[in-house]
């Protein structure tokens, strides 16, 4: 058969676990490198434990910024039911980021940012210096591995996430990346694995759809256990979920996990990430 149904996939693939672990730590910078054209890394210790599960698909976090008014950062609570309560301010100050890398013998996080003109998280990342500080509201994972043929398509935002879950695969997945960078100093070297194979194509106004061609170019009818999972600029996600909606009709929606990471000319926040 060539796609499973929506609950046989659901009840055998995508059983909701969990997912999130909300700690309120700080982070401090230890390390600053220039990977890349669009790429800062920054290396930090964490004043607390964090949770990661090695099996989650391209983890992320929450970062929380200090209030430029005031210079503090102040943590979300959590109420009575252990539901955390987000305030407008709070969500002003937090942006998503992907874990690049964690040791937990030594609890230390890897955060790659790619760097754009505008914005709270660009800027700080920009000016970071060794002993600066941030918050973190907790990691999360909303997928796990489970023997899915990966199908991972990226923008720039995306390169750590992927990059991330491609060196830490386990043995038994195959995957197929797709990843659009800004420069050619953006690709990554990763290590030969002869489960994965990775395109990698620069950003080329002559060639706008070149990502979603290349993915619309393969058939994967023949794949009955796949896992589409994008994160990028919100008009690209958009385009990629209505052409693989198109091509594979029978797909269930949870095989389909395309999330906007960013959207040209609005900061987080100001948009959904589903939309
Ligand atoms: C789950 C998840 C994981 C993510 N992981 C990473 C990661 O590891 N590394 C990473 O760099 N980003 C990552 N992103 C994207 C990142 O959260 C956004 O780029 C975020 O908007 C950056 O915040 P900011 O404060 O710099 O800009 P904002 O204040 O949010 O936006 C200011 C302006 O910058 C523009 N902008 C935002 N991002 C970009 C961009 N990448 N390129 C060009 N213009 C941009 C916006 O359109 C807006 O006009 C992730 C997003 C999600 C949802």
């Amino acid at each position: 058969m060539m796609f499973l149904l929506y609950q046989q996939y659901k009840d055998h693939h995508m059983q909701e676990k969990p997912r999130k672990a909300i700690i309120n730590a700080l982070l401090t910078v230890i390390k600053v490198e220039q990977l890349s054209r669009s790429f800062l890394r920054l290396h930090f210790s964490c004043d607390k434990p964090l949770m990661v599960n090695p099996r989650w698909i391209c983890p992320h976090l929450k970062l929380l910024f200090a209030d430029p008014l005031t210079g503090e950062i102040t943590f979300p609570q959590l109420d009575e039911n252990n539901k955390i309560m987000v305030s407008d301010r709070i969500r002003q100050l937090a942006r998503s980021y992907s874990i690049r890398g964690y040791d937990e013998s030594t609890n230390q996080l890897i955060i790659d940012f790619a760097i754009h003109s505008q914005g709270l998280a660009t800027v700080w990342a920009q000016k970071a210096k060794i002993g600066d500080q941030v918050g973190i509201v907790g990691t999360a994972g909303k997928l796990e591995f489970d023997n899915q043929f990966l199908v991972l398509m990226g923008d720039i935002s995306a390169v750590p996430s992927i990059c991330y879950t491609l060196e830490n695969l386990p043995s038994s997945q195959t995957a197929l990346a797709f990843i659009e960078v800004n420069h050619k100093t953006d690709i990554v070297d990763l290590p030969i694995n002869k489960n994965v194979k990775v395109q990698w194509f620069v950003k080329d106004l002559n060639a706008p759809n070149q990502l979603v061609d290349a993915v619309m170019n393969i058939n994967f009818s023949d794949q009955d256990n796949i896992l589409f999972w994008g994160g990028m600029e919100r008009s690209l996600a958009q385009q990629l979920r209505h052409s693989i909606k198109d091509k594979y009709p029978n797909l269930e929606p949870n095989a389909i996990q395309i999330t906007s990471y960013w959207r040209e000319g609005f900061a987080e926040g100001e948009f959904k990430h589903r939309d």
